[in-house]
């Protein structure tokens, strides 16, 4: 049995009403109870709350462009040319503002919602900051959801005020009280498996003030933690950031496994050689804490999700993983599919595939009339492209796959950062 908490204030909104506090500066920074300005608007986390309770599971596009990002800091510098794509992508919000490749499977498990992201490229950090905030779930269940109830009038204007509340790394939820305006702190933590409680604490007014935090489960739709990170390849683009991963296992979790081939995991040796050997880390320095787990080109389980390697060419004699989990295929860095691959793909309802440009394919990346070719030959029921670099027009490029649809019955479509589809896995 969780406990809990003194009581309050009533407030209409149990989650503004953290916004109010005066904070002290110790719980600033890992506050959970920050909400983004530009978040999801309450229709958006209505849906979304209603398709996690219903178990299904969400891939967000973490990022959808090429190594350098777009817009090109070059072509936004440019005297003698004007960069159409990337005088578009510099206005914040357009859709053809691009970071690295990536997703986030958001996978629904009965014991709550696991966060496997496929790569962690240079421009994670970004990606982050922008999507882990916004896909948080205020309206599921692990919320701190403070229903008030006073038993009585209090005659002071002294109340009990929570201050901040936080998880602190992987440990269990802690409220902090003040009691009264100018009292001493209180903490009170309880365990997320028993954290439905109901209690009180009594003011120092003399009068009782009750209430309720309601945790239903263990559940967790927060976008919070990172329960694992698969590698693709080991470009720069796809591993870069690794380093970044540290506030996660510094702050929220213990650590983090990397699902990585053999090859790739030889690159990180020298480029992040001092997260593969911590031997070398001057002691106290706080650098990510990862588990790198080996993997073949066979199946293999990640929160108990069969996660299924699709080898691809990314260029010649350089191999590059595609993944299949349930029916979404994903195949962000690709020049090539072989032959044998292409089994692996069949009864694919999702596929995400790598178009470059919309004219032709370059050495290591698929264009658009390559892309689309195998679409037709994959027959997936729905394609979103992905990894486009800055000749890809969000808009005319997908007014012109639209036409496919009425000619050839083909659901394509160019993804773009920030984009969330609910997928069955
Ligand atoms: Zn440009
Ligand atoms: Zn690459």
């Amino acid at each position: 049995m969780g406990f809990l908490l003194g009581a309050i204030r009533i407030r209409s909104s149990p989650l503004s009403s953290f916004s109010n506090f005066t904070n002290t500066n110790s719980f600033q920074k890992s506050s959970i109870i920050s909400f983004p300005k530009h978040g999801l608007s309450p229709i958006r986390r209505m849906i979304q709350a209603s398709l996690h309770s219903k178990g299904e599971s969400e891939i967000v596009f973490m990022g959808t462009g090429t190594s350098e990002g777009i817009p090109r800091v070059s072509c936004l510098t440019n005297p003698e040319k004007k960069c159409p794509v990337c005088s578009k992508a510099a206005e914040p919000g357009n859709k053809n503002r691009r970071l690295n490749t990536s997703i986030l499977i958001r996978y629904a498990t009965a014991s709550g919602v696991r966060n496997i992201l496929v790569d962690a490229g240079k421009f994670f950090y970004h990606s982050a900051l922008k999507y882990f905030p916004a896909f948080g779930n205020p309206s599921g269940v692990n919320e701190v959801k403070t229903t008030t109830h006073i038993n009585g009038v209090c005659p002071s204007s002294i109340g009990a005020n929570i201050i901040e509340t936080q998880v602190v790394k992987w440990k269990p939820l802690v409220l902090v009280f003040r009691r009264g305006v100018l009292g001493p702190l209180v903490l009170v933590t309880w365990s997320p498996a028993s954290c439905f409680g109901y209690g009180g604490i009594d003011h120092p007014c003399g009068i009782s003030l009750q209430g309720v935090i309601r945790c239903t489960e263990t559940v967790n739709y927060w976008l919070r933690t990172i329960d694992a990170v698969i590698i693709t390849h080991s470009h720069a683009d796809a591993i870069g950031g690794l380093d970044d991963l540290r506030d996660w296992t510094n702050n929220v979790q213990p650590s983090i496994p990397i699902y990585v081939a053999n090859r790739d995991f030889e690159v990180m040796k020298k480029t992040h050689y001092y997260l593969v050997d911590t031997s070398v880390i001057i002691p106290g320095a706080a650098v990510s804490e990862l588990q790198f787990k080996i993997i073949e080109e066979e199946p293999f389980i990640v929160e108990d999700l069969k996660i299924t390697p699709l080898p691809v060419w990314h260029g010649i004699n350089y191999r590059s993983l595609g993944f299949r989990f349930g029916n979404v295929c994903y195949i962000s860095d690709v020049s090539e599919i072989p032959e044998e691959t292409y089994p692996l793909l069949e009864d694919c309802d999702l596929l995400i595939m790598d178009a470059l440009r919309p004219d032709r394919s370059s050495s290591t990346h698929f264009g658009l009339p390559k892309a689309l070719e195998e679409v037709r030959k994959i027959k997936p029921k729905r394609t979103l492209f992905t990894g486009m670099m800055h000749l890809m027009d969000h808009e005319i490029v997908n007014e012109y796959l639209a036409t496919l649809m009425n000619t050839e019955g083909l659901d394509v479509q160019l993804s773009y950062d920030g984009l969330s589809v609910p997928v069955k896995l």
